[in-house]
């Protein structure tokens, strides 16, 4: 799960890194009445989505005045901004922060991520931080500097140090730098972080080392233990499609072509994609399912997937082992009853329960077109989403 640049900066303030003053405003007059009340004669206003890249995009704004600050303001309020971190849709912008500005003599770029090779905390840093990391990599490779984490003992000082060494932080600026490092660690693993990253931590021109920049993102299986967190979540930047499934305890995510497919477990969701993109077809979404789906659980699924406008055919394709499949097949009944759709419909069944499945579906009376191997599922799901393109643009042509 993400979270804003603002409630990131308020953790790891928490924890001991330094952050600007700041405050959060819903409206441009209430930007305005945040610069008032922080003071001083430069502000930044920054639009808060979960991504990056804003300030390229225009969602960060150095202003001089109270005019300004309106301005640059209601320019971003209710806008989708688009980053090359968004995607062409963007991201809406419904709350901005507002900062005061700091003049700064370098920009660093400190990141905290897992490393799956070692299996544990990396940090990732460069004294060349303002640009991505995937940029920095490409230029000045040599510049960055990579640290991994014994887990059993945590961020120790001296490796603290040799970090702050590495990167040519001046000596008197070291115990800070050290304070950064560890907090971030602190906060990245007492609270379940997946990643923390401060692009750019600066060092400014009255010696401080100070994060303008704040992001994190949270092991989303662990946010039952973090509670504090989890309610952070801003649905407004969640895939719309993803967030319905998930606060129906489904797996969704969204893709790009035109067959939508219920299954269950993600190995299988691979396969069952794998096998629509042979058979010629590109998949709409996944939607998992998961373990012992009930009637009522299949039918959500298939509301979900058909809620999507760009499906135009729905392969069910579920292996039951812990699932049965006569639940699933009553499932798909019961939804395709209450809601009939006008898109074809392929089921696969296999496993438990597969004879008591099939003859659910045959006794249904519904249009439901079926599959006995993966492969053949694809097909027939390919070549009735063809058939049902070319009858529907006859239609539309007479
Ligand atoms: P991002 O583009 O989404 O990563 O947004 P950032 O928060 O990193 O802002 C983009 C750039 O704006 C930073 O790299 C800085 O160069 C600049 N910036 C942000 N805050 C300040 C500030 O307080 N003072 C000054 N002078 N520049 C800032
Ligand atoms: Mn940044």
């Amino acid at each position: 799960m993400d979270i804003h640049e603002y409630q990131a900066k308020e953790i790891l303030g928490r924890f001991g890194v330094t952050v600007p003053d700041g405050g959060l405003a819903y409206s441009p007059e209430q930007a305005a009445y945040r610069a008032r009340e922080l003071g001083g004669n430069r502000w930044i206003v920054k639009a808060q989505v979960h991504a990056g890249g804003r300030g390229k995009a225009g969602g960060v704004k150095l202003c001089d005045s109270e005019g300004e600050i309106l301005d640059a303001a209601d320019e971003m309020f209710g806008k989708k901004l688009v980053t090359h971190q968004t995607g062409p849709e963007g991201k809406g912008v419904y709350r901005v922060y507002v900062e005061a500005a700091v003049p700064f003599e370098q920009e660093i770029y400190l990141g905290f991520v897992l490393d799956r090779t070692s299996q544990r905390v990396m940090i990732v840093a460069s004294s060349e931080g303002g640009m991505e990391i995937e940029e920095i990599s490409a230029e000045k490779p040599e510049s960055i500097v990579r640290s991994t984490v014994e887990p059993a003992v945590g961020l120790q000082e001296f490796q603290a140090r040799e970090i702050a060494f590495a990167l040519g932080i001046p000596a008197k600026l070291t115990q800070q730098m050290v304070r950064t490092l560890q907090g971030c660690y602190r906060a990245f693993t007492e609270l379940d972080a997946t990643m923390v990253e401060i692009n750019p931590l600066v060092i400014t021109s009255d010696d401080r080392i100070l994060a303008l920049d704040a992001k994190m993102t949270f092991d989303g299986n662990a946010l039952f233990r973090h509670p504090h967190v989890a309610e952070l979540r801003d649905k407004s930047q969640e895939d719309p499609r993803e967030a319905r499934a998930a606060d129906r305890g489904l797996n969704y995510i969204g893709l790009t072509g035109n067959i939508g497919c219920i299954v269950n477990g993600a190995g299988l969701a691979m396969a069952t994609m794998d096998t629509i993109k042979l058979a010629g077809g590109e998949p709409a979404n996944f939607l998992d399912i998961g373990g012992g789906a009930t009637p009522e659980r299949v039918a959500k699924a298939f509301k979900l997937v058909l809620s999507d406008a760009n499906v135009q055919a729905v392969l069910v394709n579920i292996f039951a082992g812990i699932n049965r499949c006569d639940w699933v097949a009553e499932g798909v009944v019961q939804a395709l009853t209450a809601n009939p759709v006008d898109v074809p419909v392929i089921v696969r069944l296999a496993g438990t329960n597969v004879e008591e499945g099939q003859k659910i579906l045959a006794q249904s009376g519904l249009p439901i077109i079926r599959a006995t191997t993966l492969m053949e599922a694809a097909e027939r799901a390919v070549t009735a989403w063809q058939n049902d393109k070319t009858q529907n643009s006859k239609l539309r042509a007479v």
